[in-house]
């Protein structure tokens, strides 16, 4: 099935080849269909992608955020920093805790949390910080995390757009954050459709993120002391969710992981394919991650100038009349009615965040994706700023 229509190009297509779908034949005529064999090995090649960290997978960032929040121990009446420019799954976890989001603005370079206004926001309250890493270029975790240390707070990295990505030569997820956690959705760097990933080097944490995807169960005190019982036998310790991945999700993500790297490689291409035809437009281009990161390019978002003489969602209209899909990310969430109602926020508290979202727009950047179809996306951006 072919998703371009009378040769429009998506903003996002995923790239699911015969390995993804002779896997998920062979689950589906297994007759094990949810959690079980394909889930484990697709956890283990996580671990083993990473480098020696705990992997638990789950049926989105979402559920993954929330999970690694409640086991880092946030609960009612504290407050966990974040970013204003996100998507609002990294802040509607910490309300399902009953604790509170505190914003904090981004750098206008690199769009992800401004670290050298964290210090401010913190309060006795404060008990977490989930860095954003956003469109794929690692946020300044040296600095988030000596504040972290400096103030005893746990840090939760959204790595929704961050596989593969590195800070300092690292991958994200062997930092010395406490969780850090991937996004399979449909549109993200590797998909199972809906998934996530949960990473972390600490066994408490891992072993209660565990337990608590799956309705407060636990196995492993089953195993240890019970083990005279029957098969059959379980027991609740925890009042737990329903957040585990099936095994037809793990089928697809076991053959993206294995493409992971070369999605990323095609998507640089392609990023740098954009920067050098975009070049001395009236638009900022995106920032480039410092020489010892690497950047996933899951999102390559554009800025439209002053001088560009077009209002951003009018760019968006006439690169959809030439048949470009394009995106924005994000609208701030103190923009967003529940977020601005209840913490009283007005637009110009994160100047930053207003001004980058009222010029950006996120043009399409994904491995199916042939130089044609980028050098048409070049040539419609080119059209519609007149130049
Ligand atoms: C996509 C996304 C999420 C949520 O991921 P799901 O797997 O859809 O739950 C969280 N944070 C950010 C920044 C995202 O872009």
């Amino acid at each position: 099935m072919e998703l371009k229509k009378n040769n429009f190009l998506p903003f996002a297509v995923p790239d699911i080849g015969s390995e993804e779908i002779n896997e998920v034949v062979d689950s589906l005529q297994s007759g094990w269909v949810t959690t079980g064999p394909k889930t484990k090995k697709f956890e283990k090649n996580f671990s083993d992608f990473i480098g020696g960290v705990e992997a638990i997978s789950v049926n989105s960032a979402t559920a993954g955020l929330h999970l690694a929040l409640e086991a880092v121990g946030v609960g009612a009446g504290d407050e966990v920093i974040t970013t204003a420019y996100t998507f609002t799954a990294t802040a509607e976890v910490i309300r399902y805790l009953g604790a509170d989001p505190v914003f904090v603005d981004i750098d206008p370079e690199t769009l992800n949390i401004d670290a050298s206004k964290i210090e401010k926001k913190i309060s006795p309250r404060t008990k977490a910080i989930i860095p954003v890493h956003f469109a794929g270029l690692a946020c300044d975790m040296d600095t988030i995390l000596e504040i972290a240390g400096k103030y005893n707070l746990r840090v939760i990295e959204d790595a929704a757009h961050a596989l593969p990505s590195k800070y300092n030569n690292k991958l994200i997820g062997l930092l010395n954050s406490d969780v850090t956690v991937y996004s399979f959705y449909a549109t993200k760097t590797i998909t199972t459709g809906e998934g996530g990933m949960i990473v972390t080097r600490n066994a408490e944490i891992a072993e209660r993120c565990r337990i608590m995807r799956l309705h407060g169960i636990s196995r492993d005190a089953f195993d240890r002391y019970q083990s005279k019982k029957p098969s059959w036998h379980y027991e609740v310790v925890a009042p737990g969710y329903k957040y585990n991945m099936t095994d037809i999700a793990a089928s697809i993500g076991i053959h993206q992981l294995n493409k992971a790297n070369k999605f990323q490689s095609r998507r640089q291409e392609i990023a740098a394919y954009y920067d050098q035809n975009l070049s001395n437009l009236p638009v900022i281009l995106p920032p480039h991650a410092p020489t010892n990161d690497l950047h996933s390019w899951h999102l390559y978002v554009i800025r439209l100038t002053g001088e560009s003489g077009v209002a951003r969602d009018d760019f968006i209209q006439s690169m959809s009349d030439k048949g470009i899909g394009c995106s924005v990310h994000f609208i701030p969430l103190h923009l967003h009615p529940y977020w601005r109602d209840t913490y009283h926020l007005k637009a110009e508290d994160y100047p930053k965040s207003l001004l980058t979202y009222e010029s950006a727009v996120s043009l399409p950047l994904y491995t199916k994706m042939t130089d044609e179809d980028a050098s048409r996306v070049v040539f419609a951006v080119k059209e519609v700023l007149s130049v």
